[in-house]
C-alpha cells in the first residue's frame, strides 16, 4: 500500500523538554486546506491508500475533520492522525475526529504516571487528558498506538510503562532514542542518554511483552549496533527498514527513514551492517565521537519477527512488489529546497523477490503555493 504523511503545521500545544523540532519553526503558517487537499486528490488518484496527518500538533487545526471526511471519501483506507493527546481528552472530540472518519490514532506518552508525563511535556494535567482520550479511542474500537520518546528522566521507568499501558489494552507501541536536536538541545542536562543506556531500558522491557504474550515495540532512531538482537524490531536504521508489514502485507507504521543526515563511522568500518545501515545521525556523533563506545554488529542479525515483516536488504526476506511512501512538509528557514510551498519528499523500492534485487528511488520538490488559501 502507498502511504502519505501529511505535517500541518509545527505549531503544537506542549512544550515537550526532547522535542526535536525547533520551538522558531512554530511561528511558521500550516499547510492551506487547499493546498493538502491537491495533493491527497493527487496522491488518491496515484493509487495511495493510506494517510497520516501529523504535526506539530495536527489536533489544532480546526479543519482536521474535514481533511480526514475527505481523505474517506477520496478511498484513503488508513487514516491515522499523530497526535500528543491533549485535545483527545476533551469531550466528544475523538466521537468528532471518528466520525468524520479517523481509523488509526497514534498517541505520545512519556511516563508511566501524570507526574513523569507532565514534566516532560511541561503542561499539567496532559497525562490525564491524554490517558482519556486514548481509552475513548479504544472503546470505539479505533486502533490506537503509542509513542514512548527516552530520556535520561523516564528510561528507569519504561518497564512501569510499557506494563502500565498494556494493561490499559494498548498493543502497539514504538520506542524512540531522542534526536538531539530543535528544542531538546535546550534541555540537554536534563535529557542526554546514551544510546547503549537507552537499549538497556529497552532490554529491561523486553520480558514485559514475553510475559503478556503481546507483540514487540518497534525502536525507532536506535542503531543495530546498540542492540543487534533487536534489530528486526528497529526503524529507519536502513533506507528499506521504512515499510513495516503485517501478514497481509499492510503497513503497520509508517516511516521514511532519512539519509541526509547520516555518516559511518569508527565501529562502521568493520560491521557486518555497513553496506545496508545509514550510520549514525550526526547530531549524535558531535555528542558521542567515534560511535559512543559501540561496537560493530559481528554477523547479520536473524529476522525475528512473527507476523509481520520488515524489509531489509541482505537477508532474503523479501516482499517482492512496489511499496511506495510519501511526506508533504511546509520546508522551515534553512530547510532545501527552500521558499514558500510544499515540500514533497517520495520514496519507492520495487522488490524483486526473484532476483533479490532492491531498487530505490528518491524524489524531492517544492510545489508553489499558487493561489491556495489558508483555510
Ligand atoms: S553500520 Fe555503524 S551505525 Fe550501523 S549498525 Fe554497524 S556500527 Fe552501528
Amino acid at each position: 500500500m502507498k502511504a502519505i504523511e501529511v505535517l500541518l503545521s509545527y505549531a503544537c500545544n506542549e512544550a515537550c523538554a526532547f522535542c526535536s523540532q525547533d520551538i522558531a519553526w512554530r511561528r511558521a503558517p500550516g499547510l492551506p486546506f487547499a493546498l493538502v487537499a491537491r495533493e491527497l486528490f493527487k496522491a488518491a488518484k496515484e493509487g495511495y491508500g493510506a494517510v497520516c496527518f501529523s504535526g506539530g500538533e495536527p489536533t489544532l487545526r480546526g479543519d482536521l475533520g474535514r481533511m480526514l471526511a475527505l481523505s474517506r471519501k477520496l478511498g484513503f483506507e488508513y487514516r491515522r492522525v499523530q497526535t500528543n493527546g491533549l485535545r483527545l481528552g476533551s469531550p466528544d472530540y475523538a466521537a468528532e475526529l471518528a466520525a468524520a472518519g479517523a481509523t488509526h490514532f497514534r498517541v505520545s506518552l512519556h511516563g508511566h504516571d501524570a507526574a513523569a508525563h507532565d514534566a516532560l511535556v511541561k503542561v499539567p494535567g496532559a497525562f490525564a487528558k491524554a490517558a482519556a482520550g486514548l481509552e475513548d479511542v479504544m472503546a470505539r474500537g479505533l486502533a490506537v498506538g503509542v509513542n514512548f520518546v527516552l530520556t535520561a528522566e523516564n528510561a528507569p521507568s519504561l518497564p512501569a510503562f510499557c506494563s502500565a499501558f498494556l494493561e490499559r489494552g494498548v498493543k502497539d507501541f514504538v520506542l524512540i532514542y531522542p534526536l538531539f536536536e530543535g528544542d531538546l538541545v535546550a534541555h540537554e542536562g536534563r535529557m542526554r542518554i546514551g544510546m547503549p543506556d537507552a537499549a538497556a531500558a529497552v532490554r529491561r522491557a523486553w520480558p514485559v511483552f514475553e510475559r503478556a504474550g503481546a507483540a514487540r515495540p518497534h525502536l525507532l532512531n536506535f542503531t543495530p549496533c546498540a542492540a543487534p538482537e533487536l534489530t528486526p524490531w528497529m526503524l529507519a536504521w536502513s533506507p528499506h527498514s521504512i515499510l513495516v508489514l503485517d501478514a497481509a502485507g499492510r503497513p503497520v507504521d509508517l516511516y521514511m527513514a532519512s539519509h541526509d543526515d547520516r555518516l559511518r563511522t569508527g565501529p562502521c568500518g568493520a560491521c557486518a551492517l555497513s553496506s545496508e545501515c545509514l550510520g549514525f545521525k550526526r547530531s549524535w556523533l558531535e555528542r558521542f565521537p567515534g560511535g559512543g563506545g559501540l561496537g560493530p554488529v559481528d554477523r547479520v542479525p536473524e529476522p525475528g519477527r512473527r507476523g509481520a515483516r520488515i524489509l531489509r536488504r541482505g537477508t532474503g526476506l523479501f516482499d517482492a512488489g512496489r511499496h511506495e511512501v510519501a511526506r508533504a512538509v511546509q520546508p522551515v528557514a534553512g530547510q532545501a529546497p527552500s521558499g514558500a510551498g510544499l515540500r514533497v519528499e517520495r520514496m519507492t523500492v520495487t522488490l524483486d523477490g526473484g532476483a533479490g534485487r532492491v531498487i530505490e528511488e528518491r524524489a524531492e520538490w517544492l510545489e508553489p503555493l499558487g493561489e491556495a488559501s489558508h483555510a
